[in-house]
Protein backbone atom coordinates (compact mmCIF):
# COMPACT_ATOMS: atom_id res chain seq x y z
CA UNK A 1 0.00 0.00 0.00
CA UNK A 2 1.11 3.48 -0.75
CA UNK A 3 2.56 5.32 1.83
CA UNK A 4 -0.51 8.47 2.78
CA UNK A 5 0.67 9.78 5.39
CA UNK A 6 1.03 13.46 5.21
CA UNK A 7 3.76 14.96 2.63
CA UNK A 8 3.54 11.88 0.65
CA UNK A 9 1.70 11.55 -2.39
CA UNK A 10 0.26 7.95 -3.30
CA UNK A 11 2.07 8.87 -6.65
CA UNK A 12 4.84 8.68 -4.99
CA UNK A 13 7.46 11.28 -2.82
CA UNK A 14 8.01 13.91 -5.37
CA UNK A 15 4.55 14.23 -6.93
CA UNK A 16 2.69 16.98 -4.90
CA UNK A 17 0.29 16.37 -2.60
CA UNK A 18 -2.93 15.94 -3.46
CA UNK A 19 -5.08 17.75 -1.30
CA UNK A 20 -7.84 14.90 -1.08
CA UNK A 21 -7.34 11.10 -2.28
CA UNK A 22 -11.35 10.85 -2.84
CA UNK A 23 -14.30 12.68 -2.71
CA UNK A 24 -17.54 11.11 -1.21
CA UNK A 25 -21.24 11.27 -1.66
CA UNK A 26 -22.22 12.65 2.09
CA UNK A 27 -25.77 12.35 2.45
CA UNK A 28 -25.24 12.48 6.19
CA UNK A 29 -26.93 9.38 6.43
CA UNK A 30 -25.10 7.01 8.71
CA UNK A 31 -23.91 4.77 5.91
CA UNK A 32 -22.25 8.01 3.76
CA UNK A 33 -20.35 9.06 7.32
CA UNK A 34 -19.00 5.23 7.85
CA UNK A 35 -17.82 4.95 4.50
CA UNK A 36 -15.81 8.30 4.50
CA UNK A 37 -14.53 7.33 8.18
CA UNK A 38 -13.21 3.45 7.36
CA UNK A 39 -10.99 5.48 4.38
CA UNK A 40 -10.02 8.15 6.56
CA UNK A 41 -8.78 5.31 9.17
CA UNK A 42 -6.67 4.61 6.17
CA UNK A 43 -5.24 7.72 6.75
CA UNK A 44 -6.68 8.91 3.52
CA UNK A 45 -8.48 12.51 2.66
CA UNK A 46 -11.55 12.25 2.01
CA UNK A 47 -13.98 15.62 0.68
CA UNK A 48 -17.62 15.27 1.83
CA UNK A 49 -19.57 16.04 -1.03
CA UNK A 50 -23.29 17.36 -0.27
CA UNK A 51 -25.56 17.46 -2.73
CA UNK A 52 -28.66 19.63 -2.38
CA UNK A 53 -31.83 19.46 -4.40
CA UNK A 54 -35.26 21.27 -4.44
CA UNK A 55 -35.95 17.81 -2.59
CA UNK A 56 -33.36 16.77 -0.57
CA UNK A 57 -30.14 18.63 1.40
CA UNK A 58 -29.66 20.20 4.82
CA UNK A 59 -26.93 22.39 3.47
CA UNK A 60 -26.54 23.79 7.07
CA UNK A 61 -25.12 20.55 8.52
CA UNK A 62 -21.98 21.08 7.16
CA UNK A 63 -20.40 22.28 10.16
CA UNK A 64 -22.23 19.68 12.65
CA UNK A 65 -20.35 17.02 10.33
CA UNK A 66 -17.24 18.77 10.92
CA UNK A 67 -17.37 19.20 14.46
CA UNK A 68 -19.35 15.51 15.08
CA UNK A 69 -17.88 13.63 12.92
CA UNK A 70 -14.25 15.16 11.76
CA UNK A 71 -15.71 15.15 8.14
CA UNK A 72 -15.16 17.88 5.72
CA UNK A 73 -17.11 18.68 3.02
CA UNK A 74 -19.13 21.11 0.65
CA UNK A 75 -22.57 21.45 -0.53
CA UNK A 76 -23.13 21.28 -4.45
CA UNK A 77 -26.23 22.71 -5.75
CA UNK A 78 -27.72 20.28 -8.70
CA UNK A 79 -30.96 22.21 -9.10
CA UNK A 80 -31.06 22.61 -12.75
CA UNK A 81 -30.05 19.74 -13.66
CA UNK A 82 -31.57 17.30 -11.38
CA UNK A 83 -35.21 19.10 -12.71
CA UNK A 84 -34.29 18.36 -15.95
CA UNK A 85 -33.29 14.75 -14.92
CA UNK A 86 -36.91 14.43 -13.03
CA UNK A 87 -39.21 15.69 -15.76
CA UNK A 88 -37.64 12.26 -17.44
CA UNK A 89 -35.61 10.26 -15.86
CA UNK A 90 -34.41 7.00 -17.76
CA UNK A 91 -34.75 4.77 -15.60
CA UNK A 92 -38.14 5.38 -14.27
CA UNK A 93 -39.41 6.48 -10.67
CA UNK A 94 -39.43 4.28 -7.39
CA UNK A 95 -42.99 4.16 -5.53
CA UNK A 96 -43.91 7.68 -5.48
CA UNK A 97 -41.25 10.54 -7.77
CA UNK A 98 -38.42 9.03 -6.71
CA UNK A 99 -35.93 8.23 -9.63
CA UNK A 100 -33.05 6.74 -7.39
CA UNK A 101 -31.36 5.07 -10.08
CA UNK A 102 -30.98 8.37 -12.36
CA UNK A 103 -30.87 10.54 -8.83
CA UNK A 104 -27.19 8.21 -8.11
CA UNK A 105 -26.14 7.97 -11.41
CA UNK A 106 -26.61 12.12 -11.96
CA UNK A 107 -25.04 12.78 -8.39
CA UNK A 108 -21.69 10.32 -9.22
CA UNK A 109 -21.26 11.89 -12.87
CA UNK A 110 -20.74 15.32 -11.18
CA UNK A 111 -18.70 14.07 -8.74
CA UNK A 112 -16.51 12.67 -11.42
CA UNK A 113 -16.36 16.45 -13.25
CA UNK A 114 -15.07 17.93 -9.54
CA UNK A 115 -12.43 15.40 -8.89
CA UNK A 116 -9.84 18.08 -10.95
CA UNK A 117 -10.76 20.63 -8.57
CA UNK A 118 -10.04 18.51 -5.33
CA UNK A 119 -6.91 16.87 -6.69
CA UNK A 120 -8.32 13.35 -5.80
CA UNK A 121 -8.60 10.86 -7.73
CA UNK A 122 -11.08 8.60 -7.02
CA UNK A 123 -15.07 8.36 -5.54
CA UNK A 124 -16.74 7.04 -2.44
CA UNK A 125 -20.28 6.02 -2.28
CA UNK A 126 -22.06 4.45 0.83
CA UNK A 127 -24.05 2.41 -0.84
CA UNK A 128 -24.78 -1.40 0.72
CA UNK A 129 -25.10 -4.03 -1.04
CA UNK A 130 -28.89 -5.67 -0.95
CA UNK A 131 -29.72 -3.00 1.35
CA UNK A 132 -32.64 -1.62 -0.66
CA UNK A 133 -34.96 -3.72 -2.82
CA UNK A 134 -33.74 -2.22 -6.10
CA UNK A 135 -31.60 0.61 -6.41
CA UNK A 136 -28.83 -1.68 -4.44
CA UNK A 137 -29.15 -4.60 -5.87
CA UNK A 138 -26.10 -5.64 -7.14
CA UNK A 139 -27.12 -5.12 -11.08
CA UNK A 140 -28.29 -1.90 -10.37
CA UNK A 141 -25.52 -1.09 -8.27
CA UNK A 142 -23.28 -2.16 -11.88
CA UNK A 143 -25.21 -0.09 -14.05
CA UNK A 144 -25.45 2.56 -11.96
CA UNK A 145 -21.52 2.89 -12.28
CA UNK A 146 -21.62 1.97 -15.59
CA UNK A 147 -24.34 4.72 -16.82
CA UNK A 148 -22.57 7.54 -14.74
CA UNK A 149 -18.99 6.94 -15.80
CA UNK A 150 -17.61 5.80 -13.23
CA UNK A 151 -16.84 1.66 -13.60
CA UNK A 152 -13.22 2.27 -12.47
CA UNK A 153 -13.48 5.22 -10.04
CA UNK A 154 -15.76 4.01 -7.82
CA UNK A 155 -15.25 2.85 -4.22
CA UNK A 156 -18.06 1.65 -2.16
CA UNK A 157 -16.38 0.80 1.02
CA UNK A 158 -18.87 -0.61 3.11
CA UNK A 159 -19.34 -3.68 0.98
CA UNK A 160 -16.01 -4.01 -0.87
CA UNK A 161 -15.93 -7.76 0.17
CA UNK A 162 -18.77 -8.37 -1.51
CA UNK A 163 -17.83 -6.66 -4.55
CA UNK A 164 -15.26 -7.17 -7.17
CA UNK A 165 -12.09 -5.15 -6.60
CA UNK A 166 -11.52 -1.66 -7.59
CA UNK A 167 -8.60 -0.26 -9.38
CA UNK A 168 -8.07 1.73 -5.93
CA UNK A 169 -7.48 -1.51 -4.37
CA UNK A 170 -5.74 -2.99 -6.95
CA UNK A 171 -3.19 -0.52 -6.76
CA UNK A 172 -2.98 -0.65 -3.11
CA UNK A 173 -4.03 2.87 -2.91
CA UNK A 174 -6.67 1.71 -0.63
CA UNK A 175 -6.35 -1.35 1.59
CA UNK A 176 -9.07 -4.06 0.76
CA UNK A 177 -8.28 -5.62 3.59
CA UNK A 178 -9.19 -3.12 6.18
CA UNK A 179 -12.81 -2.67 4.23
CA UNK A 180 -16.30 -4.59 5.50
CA UNK A 181 -18.56 -6.58 3.56
CA UNK A 182 -21.56 -5.03 4.42
CA UNK A 183 -24.72 -6.84 2.77
CA UNK A 184 -28.45 -6.58 3.46
CA UNK A 185 -30.90 -4.37 5.36
CA UNK A 186 -29.32 -4.82 8.97
CA UNK A 187 -28.29 -1.79 10.57
CA UNK A 188 -26.17 -3.82 12.93
CA UNK A 189 -23.21 -4.22 11.41
CA UNK A 190 -23.38 -0.27 10.62
CA UNK A 191 -24.28 0.25 14.04
CA UNK A 192 -20.91 -1.77 15.23
CA UNK A 193 -18.80 0.15 13.19
CA UNK A 194 -20.19 3.55 14.21
CA UNK A 195 -19.35 2.45 18.25
CA UNK A 196 -15.71 1.60 16.73
CA UNK A 197 -15.21 4.84 15.41
CA UNK A 198 -16.96 6.11 18.85
CA UNK A 199 -19.51 7.48 17.27
CA UNK A 200 -22.60 8.51 19.45
CA UNK A 201 -25.07 10.67 17.25
CA UNK A 202 -26.57 8.48 14.70
CA UNK A 203 -28.35 10.37 11.95
CA UNK A 204 -31.81 9.76 11.74
CA UNK A 205 -33.00 8.76 8.30
CA UNK A 206 -35.89 10.45 8.31
CA UNK A 207 -37.47 13.04 5.95
CA UNK A 208 -34.36 12.97 3.76
CA UNK A 209 -35.62 13.04 0.24
CA UNK A 210 -39.34 14.67 -0.57
CA UNK A 211 -39.37 12.64 -3.71
CA UNK A 212 -39.45 9.38 -1.67
CA UNK A 213 -42.59 9.99 0.40
CA UNK A 214 -46.31 10.53 -0.76
CA UNK A 215 -47.20 13.71 0.45
CA UNK A 216 -44.79 16.12 -1.37
CA UNK A 217 -44.73 14.01 -4.50
CA UNK A 218 -48.42 14.34 -4.85
CA UNK A 219 -47.63 18.11 -4.35
CA UNK A 220 -44.56 18.53 -6.79
CA UNK A 221 -47.23 16.04 -9.59
CA UNK A 222 -49.47 18.86 -10.62
CA UNK A 223 -46.41 21.04 -11.17
CA UNK A 224 -44.74 18.92 -13.52
CA UNK A 225 -48.19 17.99 -15.79
CA UNK A 226 -48.91 21.83 -16.17
CA UNK A 227 -45.52 23.63 -16.16
CA UNK A 228 -43.36 24.28 -19.20
CA UNK A 229 -40.47 25.13 -17.35
CA UNK A 230 -40.69 24.05 -13.84
CA UNK A 231 -38.14 25.88 -11.53
CA UNK A 232 -36.72 25.03 -7.50
CA UNK A 233 -39.24 28.15 -6.59
CA UNK A 234 -41.81 26.12 -8.03
CA UNK A 235 -41.17 23.27 -5.64
CA UNK A 236 -40.35 25.33 -2.81
CA UNK A 237 -43.97 26.99 -3.10
CA UNK A 238 -45.82 24.01 -3.30
CA UNK A 239 -44.46 23.34 0.43
CA UNK A 240 -46.42 26.63 1.75
CA UNK A 241 -49.62 26.40 3.09
CA UNK A 242 -52.96 25.05 1.64
CA UNK A 243 -51.89 23.80 -2.69
CA UNK A 244 -55.03 23.95 -4.12
CA UNK A 245 -55.32 23.29 -8.28
CA UNK A 246 -58.53 24.58 -10.49
CA UNK A 247 -57.00 22.81 -13.68
CA UNK A 248 -53.95 24.42 -14.39
CA UNK A 249 -54.48 27.72 -12.32
CA UNK A 250 -52.70 27.26 -9.34
CA UNK A 251 -53.57 28.94 -5.86
CA UNK A 252 -51.59 28.53 -2.09
CA UNK A 253 -53.48 29.73 0.89
CA UNK A 254 -51.49 30.61 4.13
CA UNK A 255 -52.90 28.71 7.27
CA UNK A 256 -51.29 30.77 9.69
CA UNK A 257 -49.31 34.14 9.91
CA UNK A 258 -45.86 32.08 9.43
CA UNK A 259 -47.56 30.89 5.84
CA UNK A 260 -48.89 34.65 5.00
CA UNK A 261 -45.32 36.00 5.38
CA UNK A 262 -43.59 33.00 3.26
CA UNK A 263 -46.15 33.52 0.41
CA UNK A 264 -45.64 37.24 0.51
CA UNK A 265 -41.83 36.61 0.28
CA UNK A 266 -42.26 33.68 -2.08
CA UNK A 267 -44.28 36.32 -4.77
CA UNK A 268 -42.46 37.09 -7.87
CA UNK A 269 -43.57 39.77 -10.11
CA UNK A 270 -45.97 37.43 -12.13
CA UNK A 271 -47.96 36.27 -8.99
CA UNK A 272 -50.98 37.15 -7.87
CA UNK A 273 -51.39 38.33 -4.13
CA UNK A 274 -55.47 37.77 -2.48
CA UNK A 275 -56.15 38.73 0.73
CA UNK A 276 -59.76 40.40 2.47
CA UNK A 277 -59.58 44.00 2.33
CA UNK A 278 -61.42 44.56 5.90
CA UNK A 279 -61.58 41.05 7.60
CA UNK A 280 -58.81 38.93 8.86
CA UNK A 281 -58.05 36.28 6.45
CA UNK A 282 -55.64 34.23 4.46
CA UNK A 283 -52.92 35.24 2.32
CA UNK A 284 -53.17 33.51 -0.94
CA UNK A 285 -51.03 33.37 -3.78
CA UNK A 286 -52.12 32.98 -7.37
CA UNK A 287 -48.82 31.63 -9.48
CA UNK A 288 -49.28 32.71 -13.14
CA UNK A 289 -46.72 30.74 -15.49
CA UNK A 290 -46.24 29.42 -18.65
CA UNK A 291 -47.90 26.26 -19.28
CA UNK A 292 -46.54 22.92 -20.73
CA UNK A 293 -47.48 21.83 -24.37
CA UNK A 294 -51.17 20.17 -23.87
CA UNK A 295 -51.95 22.15 -20.57
CA UNK A 296 -56.08 21.91 -21.34
CA UNK A 297 -57.15 24.49 -24.23
CA UNK A 298 -58.52 27.54 -23.90
CA UNK A 299 -57.00 28.08 -19.86
CA UNK A 300 -54.56 30.61 -19.77
CA UNK A 301 -52.45 30.14 -16.35
CA UNK A 302 -50.24 33.01 -17.56
CA UNK A 303 -52.88 35.56 -16.88
CA UNK A 304 -55.82 34.82 -15.14
CA UNK A 305 -59.02 35.88 -16.42
CA UNK A 306 -61.22 37.83 -14.11
CA UNK A 307 -64.38 35.11 -14.14
CA UNK A 308 -61.03 32.79 -12.64
CA UNK A 309 -59.17 35.62 -10.26
CA UNK A 310 -63.34 36.11 -8.81
CA UNK A 311 -63.54 32.29 -8.44
CA UNK A 312 -60.16 31.95 -6.49
CA UNK A 313 -61.11 35.53 -4.47
CA UNK A 314 -64.30 33.53 -3.19
CA UNK A 315 -63.02 30.47 -2.64
CA UNK A 316 -59.75 32.56 -0.49
CA UNK A 317 -62.73 34.68 1.87
CA UNK A 318 -64.01 31.02 2.75
CA UNK A 319 -61.33 30.44 4.95
CA UNK A 320 -61.82 33.37 6.58
CA UNK A 321 -64.37 32.77 10.06
CA UNK A 322 -65.34 36.31 10.22
CA UNK A 323 -65.48 36.87 6.63
CA UNK A 324 -68.19 33.61 6.24
CA UNK A 325 -70.39 34.96 9.13
CA UNK A 326 -70.26 38.64 7.48
CA UNK A 327 -71.46 36.91 4.20
CA UNK A 328 -73.83 35.06 5.89
CA UNK A 329 -75.50 38.01 7.27
CA UNK A 330 -75.63 39.91 4.30
CA UNK A 331 -77.61 39.26 1.20
CA UNK A 332 -76.29 37.67 -1.84
CA UNK A 333 -76.73 40.30 -3.80
CA UNK A 334 -74.75 42.36 -1.40
CA UNK A 335 -71.52 40.20 -1.61
CA UNK A 336 -70.04 41.83 1.41
CA UNK A 337 -66.53 40.19 1.52
CA UNK A 338 -64.26 42.73 -0.26
CA UNK A 339 -61.26 41.07 -1.63
CA UNK A 340 -57.70 42.92 -2.62
CA UNK A 341 -56.16 41.32 -6.00
CA UNK A 342 -52.91 42.79 -6.44
CA UNK A 343 -51.01 41.90 -9.65
CA UNK A 344 -47.43 42.94 -10.38
CA UNK A 345 -44.61 44.43 -8.43
CA UNK A 346 -43.05 47.84 -6.77
CA UNK A 347 -44.41 50.90 -9.49
CA UNK A 348 -46.54 48.27 -11.47
CA UNK A 349 -48.24 46.77 -9.11
CA UNK A 350 -52.16 46.85 -9.31
CA UNK A 351 -54.32 46.60 -6.63
CA UNK A 352 -58.00 45.68 -7.86
CA UNK A 353 -61.03 45.22 -5.21
CA UNK A 354 -63.51 41.99 -5.76
CA UNK A 355 -66.66 41.95 -3.96
CA UNK A 356 -67.43 38.05 -3.41
CA UNK A 357 -69.56 35.60 -1.73
CA UNK A 358 -67.17 33.75 0.42
CA UNK A 359 -67.47 30.13 -1.20
CA UNK A 360 -66.01 26.45 -0.33
CA UNK A 361 -67.30 24.99 -3.34
CA UNK A 362 -67.13 27.21 -6.41
CA UNK A 363 -67.35 26.53 -9.95
CA UNK A 364 -64.09 25.87 -10.70
CA UNK A 365 -63.92 23.11 -7.63
CA UNK A 366 -60.09 23.83 -6.69
CA UNK A 367 -59.05 20.78 -5.34
CA UNK A 368 -55.64 19.69 -3.43
CA UNK A 369 -53.22 17.51 -4.20
CA UNK A 370 -53.89 13.86 -4.95
CA UNK A 371 -52.13 11.26 -3.59
CA UNK A 372 -53.74 8.24 -5.95
CA UNK A 373 -53.17 10.92 -9.16
CA UNK A 374 -49.55 10.10 -8.64
CA UNK A 375 -49.76 6.28 -10.12
CA UNK A 376 -51.72 7.07 -13.28
CA UNK A 377 -49.54 9.90 -14.18
CA UNK A 378 -46.50 7.94 -14.31
CA UNK A 379 -48.19 5.50 -16.29
CA UNK A 380 -49.58 8.15 -18.70
CA UNK A 381 -46.63 10.51 -19.11
CA UNK A 382 -43.84 8.07 -18.82
CA UNK A 383 -44.78 5.60 -21.67
CA UNK A 384 -40.88 5.27 -22.87
CA UNK A 385 -39.53 4.72 -19.37
CA UNK A 386 -38.63 1.23 -19.17
CA UNK A 387 -40.95 -1.54 -17.47
CA UNK A 388 -39.60 -2.48 -13.66
CA UNK A 389 -39.98 -5.94 -12.73
CA UNK A 390 -43.01 -5.16 -9.65
CA UNK A 391 -40.79 -5.70 -6.81
CA UNK A 392 -41.87 -7.24 -3.38
CA UNK A 393 -40.89 -4.01 -1.61
CA UNK A 394 -41.01 -0.79 -3.67
CA UNK A 395 -37.99 0.60 -4.89
CA UNK A 396 -38.49 2.81 -2.16
CA UNK A 397 -36.23 2.93 0.74
CA UNK A 398 -37.79 0.74 3.33
CA UNK A 399 -36.91 2.94 6.24
CA UNK A 400 -37.89 6.60 6.08
CA UNK A 401 -36.62 7.90 2.97
CA UNK A 402 -32.38 8.48 2.92
CA UNK A 403 -31.01 10.63 0.57
CA UNK A 404 -28.24 8.58 -1.60
CA UNK A 405 -25.12 7.59 0.52
S1 LIG B 1 -34.57 8.71 -2.27
FE1 LIG B 1 -32.35 9.05 -2.34
S2 LIG B 1 -31.63 8.09 -4.24
FE2 LIG B 1 -33.87 8.28 -4.35
S3 LIG B 1 -34.25 10.19 -5.41
FE3 LIG B 1 -34.24 10.69 -3.26
S4 LIG B 1 -32.11 11.25 -2.77
FE4 LIG B 1 -32.11 10.24 -4.76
Amino acid sequence: MHDTSPGTSPDGPDAPEPKYHALALLSGGLDSILAIKVLQEQGLRVLGLHFVSPFFGKPHLIGHWREEYGIEAVNVDIRKSYLEMLVKPAHGYGKHMNPCVDCKILMLAHAKTLLPKYGASFLVSGEVLGQRPMSQRADTLNLIRKDAGVKELLLRPLSAQKLGPTPMEESGLVDRSRLPGFWGRGRKDQLALAAHFGITVIPTPAGGCNLAEAEPAARYLPILQNLAEPAARDFSLSHLGRQYWAGPYWLSIGRNQHDNQALENARRPTDILLRLRDLPGPMALGRQYEPAAGVKPGASPQKWPNDVLADAAAFVASYSPKGRSQSEEGTEAERPVVVLVRQGKGESETVTEMAVTPARETPLCWTGPKTEALAAWKRRFRPTAPERPEPKESMDHPEPADPVE
